[in-house]
């Protein structure tokens, strides 16, 4: 494509997903992130369907097997610690609820990262704080950097997107609150799993660990329900006594679990929201990932849904030549219909994963119990499969340029 000028804010996961790929088709790209170094914090990330095609085809698929954290598999467990129903994550083509591909979100950053290499230029502590489409571009301007004119903008920037706060209006109407809150932490292995997830339901919450790092560490987890409350995502302070607060009294080893929140490395804590947005781009300015189309972080495929859709944006805008706008539009054209599947696939997982009643805990463990005994348990899981495997990448090899 003719040399296009773009700029993209968030080096999480869709935005350096979102360079590597501009770059090889000769784009000029800038990576602008709000925080002062890459953010290589969070716990265990699914890799699915698709999303594993978009990594094989950007050379990464050795790097990322390599760095994956190894899970055999999950029991839901009762208040004693015995194991009710177990799930194998070999069962289900890799594509289950536990899935062939998880690893440490910090590890997919780097690698992302290093991908990009020399190939974009990264700007860390500073944000766009105002955009003007215009006939020649978009001109921006920043908090810190002197402004500057794009021919593309892209915000990646996550489920509370300054971009999409700035293209579409704050808030949007577009956040849409399912119901649960969901944290994630680093806790000593003091549970002794090894390869293996644990989980522990009462009514309205559930609480839970997986072995990783080589079965030194958990990642511990907690689920509840609750209506939309108002919290800073920057207060860590405050939102861990949240978490403190919606496990008190929690039976199993959930005591042991929260009382390492208080030295943790690594916590995160959010709403599972959807966006849900009629159009993901205006003019010459478009969204991708979680800011586009969060689908829950409960849904499985935030991850997948993010690498998908940098990759089609890439490729639409190298297949448009130059005609951003265009581009922008077939990007949305191909990815919206499995997005929304995926996005209503999302809305039900936080039902699976924290029950409200006695009664729904016990089916959850009946379901998950036939499949373990069934052999052809894997029907139960059918249509997550299909949805993992559900769009057919493109291939956009013809506009390549270059390999970063
Ligand atoms: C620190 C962190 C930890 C996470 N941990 C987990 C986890 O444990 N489990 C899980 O399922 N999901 C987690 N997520 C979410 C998960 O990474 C995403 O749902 C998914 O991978 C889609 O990625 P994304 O690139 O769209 O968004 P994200 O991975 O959220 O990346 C967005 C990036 O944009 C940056 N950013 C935000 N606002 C601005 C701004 N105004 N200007 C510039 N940059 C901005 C953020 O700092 C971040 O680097 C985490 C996200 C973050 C940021």
């Amino acid at each position: 494509m003719p040399e296009i000028k773009a700029l993209v804010s968030g080096a999480g996961i869709a935005g350096p997903a979102l360079a590597y790929w501009l770059a090889r088709y000769g784009a000029q790209v800038t990576v602008v992130e709000s925080a002062t170094a890459r953010r290589t914090g969070g716990q265990l990330i699914d890799i699915r369907g698709c999303g594993r095609g978009v990594i094989a085809r950007a050379g990464l698929a050795e790097a990322v097997r390599a760095a994956r954290t190894r899970a055999d598999g999950l029991s839901f467990v009762d208040a004693h610690g015995r194991r009710q129903a177990s799930v194998r994550a070999d069962g289900f083509g890799g594509d289950g609820p536990v899935t062939e591909t998880e690893i440490l979100r910090g590890a997919l950053v780097e690698i992302l990262h290093e991908a990009t290499g020399g190939s974009a230029e990264y700007v860390f502590g500073d944000r766009i704080s105002a955009l003007d489409d215009r006939r020649d571009g978009v001109h921006v301007d920043f908090e810190k950097s002197a402004p500057r004119r794009f021919d593309v903008v892209v915000g990646a920037d996550g489920l509370h997107s300054g971009v999409r706060d700035l293209a579409f209006g704050p808030g949007g109407g577009s956040l849409c609150h399912l119901g649960h809150y969901l944290s994630f932490w680093t806790a000593r292995n003091t549970l002794g799993l090894c390869d293996w997830t644990e989980v522990y339901s009462e009514p309205g919450r559930t609480i839970g660990a997986r072995a990783v790092n080589g079965n030194t560490q958990l990642m511990a987890f907690l689920s509840f329900r609750s209506a939309p409350f108002r919290y800073d995502p920057r207060d860590s302070t405050a939102l861990k006594t949240v978490v403190r607060s919606r496990a008190a009294g929690m039976r199993w080893h959930a005591d042991e679990l929260i009382a390492q929140l208080e030295d943790t490395a690594d916590f995160y804590f959010d709403a599972c929201s959807q966006v849900a947005l009629p159009h993901w781009s205006s003019g010459r300015i478009a969204l991708v990932g979680d800011a586009a189309f969060c689908a829950s972080p409960l849904s499985g495929h935030g991850t997948t849904i993010a690498l998908v859709g940098a990759y089609v944006l890439a490729g639409e805008l190298a297949r448009a030549q130059g005609d951003v706008v265009a581009g922008l539009r077939a990007y949305e054209e191909r990815l919206r219909p499995w997005i929304s599947r995926v996005q209503r696939f999302g809305q039900g997982s936080g039902k699976t994963m924290t029950p409200r009643t006695p009664a729904g805990i016990a089916f959850r463990r009946a379901v998950v119990a036939l499949q373990e005994r069934l052999p052809l348990g894997g029907l139960l899981l059918r249509d997550q499969i299909r949805l993992s495997n559900g769009f057919a990448l493109p291939d956009y090899t013809s506009y390549e340029r270059t390999r970063p």
